[in-house]
């Protein structure tokens, strides 16, 4: 199978008056769901597009780990087009309590500037080339496994057909969406076999008689299918279908996608201490301020790593047999859970490992844009860690 690009909107530039390739805010969303694909998002997580229009053209794009009022406002300041956030704008619904809130004042502002923005949240969390990855190639560890791996759900959908009526049942699932995979449409799979049934009284079999067994050339049909098209689906599948009683079979599935997950276990090139990898991360993530449940002097090897909030996966860090785990937002009896089971926990902020990881996804993204013969003016949010050490 070979995947086909749009190509982009070709633009004579009045200024430099060289010939450009802009893409639309679509083009972009598409090469980043290259990188953090959205199947990868936790469910609930409002991962996509906040606002905007899809086919807006794009010449400056920002970056930033939050859609706060401040980041939209730098934004507009440098004629940016489309804002890519970590953290969604709209993580809370809007409702008559929060509509004067933060987010909606962002979301006015980012209205009226005509900037889009967009979001890479759990997806981008998740991915192979996504935050934690940056994480632990700045300790630079080997041998890594992800400590909760992601698995997107999707369903199988199973049909029995007579081969004479294949093609328009497989076409119907396609129009309704079904057999996407990827960036690919139109993905099935067929085999032929013999169906059996014995229609009871009362009914009017397409094939055969009422009380009278049947055997028939059927062909079995398979066609994956994303959660959100699965009713279309199995309603124009059955539409379609010339059966009375079409036999249609659902099974939930899951893919499998290399090195996704949340959180990275692995190996220190070279045993060190705490106190030495704490310092090496407090370095290179610039963060203020960090706490520590265990020993200092302790002597490590194994590291789990997970920016954010990665409270929840220290027993799987533990499984893992990490001697060191470091993540951001933990709570008291967190750390007395670490103390329990002997694994040291150290907490360097939410905002430091995923800022710097956003750094990192922004230059890819700007390599891969490059590389699609998109010139896009790439720019960073100026942001702050909300956290200030107090002396
Ligand atoms: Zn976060």
């Amino acid at each position: 199978m070979h995947s086909k690009r749009s190509a982009p909107f070709l633009f004579a530039c009045h200024w430099c008056k060289e010939l450009k390739k802009v893409p639309t805010v679509k083009q972009i969303i598409k090469t980043i769901e290259e990188i953090a694909p959205r199947a990868l998002a936790l469910p609930g997580d409002p991962v996509g597009l906040q606002c905007g229009e899809p086919d807006r053209l794009v010449s400056r794009l920002m970056v930033s780990l939050d859609a706060t009022l401040e980041t939209v406002t730098q934004a507009a300041e440098l004629n940016v087009d489309l804002l890519v956030t970590h953290h969604p704008l709209l993580f809370e619904p809007l409702t008559q309590e929060n509509i004067l809130g933060p987010a909606a004042k962002a979301l006015v502002r980012a209205i009226r500037e005509d900037l889009a923005v967009y979001s890479a949240h759990t997806n981008l969390d998740a991915s192979a080339d996504g935050i934690n990855d940056s994480f632990a190639s700045l300790l630079d560890l080997r041998e890594r496994r992800v400590l909760q791996s992601s698995s997107p759900e999707y369903f199988k959908v199973v049909v029995y057909v007579p081969g004479e009526q294949l093609e328009r049942v497989r076409s119907a699932a396609f129009r309704a969406g079904g057999g996407q995979v990827g960036d690919y449409s139109g993905c099935s799979f067929s085999i032929e076999g013999v169906g059996t049934f014995h229609p009871g009284e009362g009914t009017s079999p397409t094939i055969g008689l009422p009380g009278c067994d049947e055997k028939v050339q059927e062909a079995r049909l398979e066609i994956s299918v994303q959660p959100a098209v699965l009713g279309a689906v199995l309603a124009d599948v059955r539409a379609a279908h010339p059966y009375e009683e079409p036999a249609i079979d659902v099974y939930p599935a899951i893919s499998s996608i290399p090195g996704a997950g949340f959180g990275i276990a692995g190996v220190l090139p070279q045993s060190a201490t705490v106190g030495q990898v704490a310092a090496r991360v407090g370095s290179a993530l610039n963060a203020g301020s960090m706490r520590l449940v265990g020993k200092k002097g302790r002597k490590v090897k194994r590291v789990a790593v997970c920016a954010g909030s990665g409270a929840s996966l220290l027993d799987a860090a533990a499984a893992a047999r990490a001697q060191l785990y470091i993540t951001g937002d933990v709570k008291y009896h967190d750390a007395r859970k670490a103390e329990e089971i002997g694994i040291n926990l150290l907490d360097v902020g939410h905002f430091p490992p995923e800022r710097y990881g956003l750094n990192r996804f922004g230059k890819l993204l700007e390599k891969k844009l490059a590389g699609l013969g998109l010139k896009i003016q790439v720019s960073y949010a100026k942001e702050r860690d909300p956290f200030v050490p107090v002396s």
